[in-house]
């Protein structure tokens, strides 16, 4: 399935609920996390319904390999000058929320709500 009509990121994608936009391409789709766990924090996601890691398959290799290309370009854009975490919750005991692939960008001067 390239488009779930039920996913939340989905919708964002689609432009049925509002999302803030950090970057937009033809593939992938940056946007602010609406509950920031840090002063920067923002999600990138495949336009592609990916539903977590665990339905990757070898030839969504380069797509994963420009998510995590553009995080630095983009957190330094987002003014996290001095370093970032790069997160990828996967499945229910990773604490995975929202079943549609994402990394999650963050950084920011510390101390940061958790972690
Ligand atoms: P997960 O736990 O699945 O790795 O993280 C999902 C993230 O998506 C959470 O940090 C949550 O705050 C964020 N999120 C959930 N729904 C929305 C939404 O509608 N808009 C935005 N911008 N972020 C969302
Ligand atoms: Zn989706």
């Amino acid at each position: 399935m390239t488009h779930d009509p039920n996913c939340i990121f989905c919708k964002i994608v689609a432009g049925q609920i509002p999302a803030k936009k950090v970057f937009e391409d033809e593939q992938l789709l940056a946007f602010h996390d609406i509950r920031p766990h840090a002063p920067v924090h923002f999600l990138i996601i495949p336009k592609l319904h990916l539903a977590s890691l665990e339905e990757v398959q070898p030839e969504h290799e380069a797509l994963l390999g420009r998510m995590l290309g553009l995080a630095p370009r983009l957190a330094r854009e987002q003014g996290a000058d001095n370093g970032f975490r790069t997160v990828v919750n996967t499945g229910i005991d990773g604490g995975q929320e929202v079943f549609h692939l994402h990394v999650h960008v963050m950084g920011g001067p510390r101390p940061w709500k958790i972690g």
